[in-house]
């Protein structure tokens, strides 16, 4: 099969690794779409071989054993190896999973955990069931386009009634402004990218904010008449947009952190005691809310056909890095069979 590698020198393309063989409840899943994440981060520092990607949508062509998937399914392909069996795994909180499997020791295989490939590997009660009248591309968004910031709203229980900031419009914040105008929300974007914080708007954004901006506070306070935004998700993991979301947070307000970070101050009394907060951490979502993710997905078709900017053949592969790092895009997806 077709894998996509870097080469080391700034170029990409793809290369030919065995096709991975299901075991046990692991199924052979042929992908149809690939989501690309952050893994640009990677080519634009040089780095050299392949592996790559955690995000992949496609039907399962293979079995090893009768499961909870057939032949011919169509599936969203859950990220992690999670054992299925621990407490966090059993409430649907198996991105938290602490007892992680290694897929190539089971099955034998030397391929199958990444996705930019034409086959993955994937437990069975891992690959979610697609809709029928839902296309694979916007199925995709079932993973890091729509999941986290889904995640941080349903804990958050963002509602119609909330103003809603989210610092850091790249692929994942602008998911969250999706998400958040599905639930009806007020939501005040922060963005200093152009062509992001054009498509925020595009996506419903009520107001897009520059970070850089020397009112910023000021001007968020203003839209909130003086009282201070109810929930925060920060996409950016910027320290900048942790302490924003802290300072303009409303007393008893909502915190949640999705982009990944480093430390930033953080005062007990000042920020916490006397404001009366919730911080969060979210990294995905309880695999119980699915079904409900997919109701956003299903509803969001127009919005979904925004947010996805560019489809490249994972045989450009490079054109697509090259372009994910310019930041003039949405959330893209490869096709890994042109
Ligand atoms: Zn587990
Ligand atoms: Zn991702």
């Amino acid at each position: 099969m077709k894998v996509a590698a870097m080469f080391g020198d700034g170029t990409a393309g793809l290369i030919d690794k065995p096709n991975p063989i299901p075991k046990e409840d692991y199924v052979l899943v042929k992908v149809h779409a690939v989501p690309m994440c952050t893994e640009y981060k990677m080519f634009k520092a040089n780095h050299k071989g392949d592996g790559f990607g955690h995000e992949a949508v496609g039907e399962v062509v293979e079995i090893a054993q009768p499961g909870l998937v057939k032949i011919g399914d169509r599936v969203v392909v859950q990220p992690q190896y999670p054992c299925g069996r621990c407490q966090l795994c059993l409430m649907g909180e198996y991105i938290h999973c602490q007892n992680t499997k290694n897929v190539r020791d089971i099955t034998g295989s030397t391929t199958g955990t990444a996705t930019y490939s034409q086959y993955v590997l994937k437990v069975d009660w891992l690959c979610s069931p697609i809709p029928d009248d839902v296309s694979y591309e916007h199925a995709g968004m079932a993973l890091c386009g729509l999941g986290p910031t889904f995640g941080a709203m349903q804990q958050m229980q963002v509602d119609a009634l909330d103003t809603v900031l989210i610092t850091g419009l790249g692929p994942v914040g602008l998911g969250g402004v999706i998400n958040a105008k599905y639930r009806g929300a007020c939501v005040i974007g922060i963005e200093s990218h152009p062509y992001r914080a054009n498509l925020a708007k595009e996506l419903g954004a009520d107001f897009v904010l520059d970070p850089n901006d020397g009112d910023l506070v000021k001007k968020i306070m203003d839209i909130t008449q003086g009282i201070g935004v109810d929930k925060s998700v920060d996409c950016s993991g910027a320290l900048q947009a942790h302490r924003l979301m802290i300072d303009v947070a409303r007393r008893k307000g909502h915190v949640t952190f999705v982009g990944e970070g480093g430390e930033f101050p953080l005062a007990a009394s000042r920020d916490m005691v006397r404001k009366g907060l919730t911080l969060r951490g979210n990294w995905h979502y309880n695999l119980s809310d699915y079904p409900k993710l997919m109701k956003v997905i299903r509803e969001s078709r127009k919005q979904l056909d925004k947010f996805i900017t560019h489809k490249f053949p994972m045989s450009q592969v490079q054109k697509a890095w090259e372009l994910q790092i310019t930041g003039n895009c949405g959330k893209m997806v490869l096709d890994p069979w042109s």
